[in-house]
């Protein structure tokens, strides 16, 4: 009897081990399900009754998954806040590993170049094709790069140039792979400008030596044999200082007056008026004088164009600049005509009506190889004839830049004589 009831016992305390086994093992199941989804366990218990003995552990759990979820947030958040950061910059940049495939680009990479394509895992060489690169990568691995390097991009069309700033990241541990990092900088801007400018200097330099050696010419013989020259020759030399100093003035003046127009802060003091009998007061004043005695002027000038908002002392030169041109580049008995006309203008001019003016010769006109530089600085097609007639190249540039800050447009054909337009803002 006694016997029955130790086995009954036995087996009913096997039974309830084997059940709280069973319960702990579905906790612990639970548990590394949870830490495997890192999803927590709600109100921190397990339940049953093996969830009070687990309690402890399930909270330490709970809160691992927490830590870890919040440092993935944190980990994403960084990355987007990265890729947003590189993404708004003007600068290119471009992050390969050791084997040369690109991991990471922004936006302006592939705008900088567009004929690349899909960057990411591509490898480096496919996507800036350039031996001066490559080697500059060499040289950032090997620690012997200057910290600024500046690469052409010499392509059938264009030349681009580059300034690249490359550095290493450090790894992050012994067995990551060494990245490296490079920021383009476009400046092919920069480097045009600085040519543009270099030729300008160069060309005021020469425009300047040649005025300037006749005129110390003149003055040194002078100075030396001025007492036993005759009358007529000091003249001459004298004459000669006059009509070079005239011209190396009238030169600074253009320069000068260029300089004003195409600075951050060009003034234009503007007034309405009735744009007709201004450009007929022009005209007029110009047929009374010697240098178009031998040249027909006629005038086709809408009455109804009405009043323009102009700086009237700077759209005076650009009248007098064209009909100046007219005369000076055509043979006696040549016509030159004058005409303005209301008409719409087109979108690339800011769209609405305007005015267009015209002043046409019936001269030798422009060949059609010089008609695209005509409007820049010093671009002369009969360079004998402008500096006969005291010109300095610069007109026409002066032309175009006092249009254009009226807020419209110059152009110019040629065929049978030469034609100049400007358009002006109603
Ligand atoms: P310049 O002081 O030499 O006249 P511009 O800038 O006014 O300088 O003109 C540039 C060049 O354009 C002139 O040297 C001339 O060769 C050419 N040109 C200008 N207007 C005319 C025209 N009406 N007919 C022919 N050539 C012209």
């Amino acid at each position: 009897m006694l016997q029955s009831i130790i086995i009954i016992a036995l087996a009913a305390g096997l039974v309830a081990t084997l059940i709280r086994l069973a319960q702990h093992r579905r906790a612990a199941r639970a548990i590394m399900q949870s830490l495997i989804t890192r999803r927590e366990i709600g109100g921190n218990r397990l339940p049953g009754a093996a969830g009070r003995n687990w309690s402890e552990l399930i909270s330490e759990a709970n809160e691992l998954i927490a830590e870890n979820k919040s440092m993935q947030r944190t980990r994403s958040g960084r990355l987007a806040q990265l890729e947003a950061t590189l993404g708004s910059l003007q600068e290119a940049v471009i992050i390969i590993d050791h084997d040369n495939t690109v991991l990471l680009a922004n936006k302006a990479l592939q705008s900088l170049f567009p004929g690349a394509g899909t960057v990411l895992n591509q490898r480096f060489e496919n996507v800036i094709r350039s031996a001066a690169f490559l080697e500059y990568v060499g040289a950032v691995r090997n620690n012997t790069a200057q910290p600024q390097h500046e690469i052409a991009f010499v392509t059938a069309n264009e030349t681009r140039w580059v300034e690249v700033t490359g550095a290493m990241i450090p790894a992050v541990n012994d067995s990551s792979s060494q990245w490296t990092l490079f920021v383009l900088h476009n400046i092919t801007r920069q480097k045009k400008l600085e040519a543009v400018r270099k030729e300008f200097v160069a060309n005021v330099s020469h425009e300047l030596r040649t005025p300037l050696s006749l005129v110390k010419g003149c003055a040194e013989t002078l100075v030396d044999g001025h007492r036993d020259m005759s009358v007529d020759d000091r003249d001459r030399f004298l004459r000669t200082i006059q009509n070079h100093s005239e011209r190396l003035a009238s030169l600074i003046e253009d320069l000068l007056l260029l300089s004003r127009l195409e600075s951050a802060n060009p003034r234009l003091h503007v007034e309405r008026v009735p744009f007709a009998s201004f450009l007929h007061s022009i005209i007029d004043d110009y047929r009374a004088r010697p240098a178009a005695a031998a040249h027909e002027i006629t005038t086709d000038i809408d009455t109804n164009i009405g009043e323009l908002s102009i700086d009237t002392f700077k759209l005076t030169q650009v009248v007098e600049n064209l009909i100046d041109n007219a005369l000076k580049y055509t043979p006696a008995g040549a016509r030159v005509t004058i005409t303005a006309r209301q008409r719409a203008l087109p979108a690339s001019e800011g769209g609405g009506r305007g005015v267009e003016v015209c002043v046409r010769d019936n001269g030798p006109g422009i060949p059609a190889a010089d008609l695209p530089h005509i409007f820049e600085r010093f671009y002369r097609v009969d360079k004998g004839r402008s500096r006969e007639t005291g010109g300095t190249g610069l007109g026409l540039s002066i032309v175009k830049h006092i249009v254009q800050l009226h807020g419209g447009q110059v152009r110019v054909e040629s065929g049978q004589g030469a034609a100049f337009f400007f358009t002006l803002p109603a």
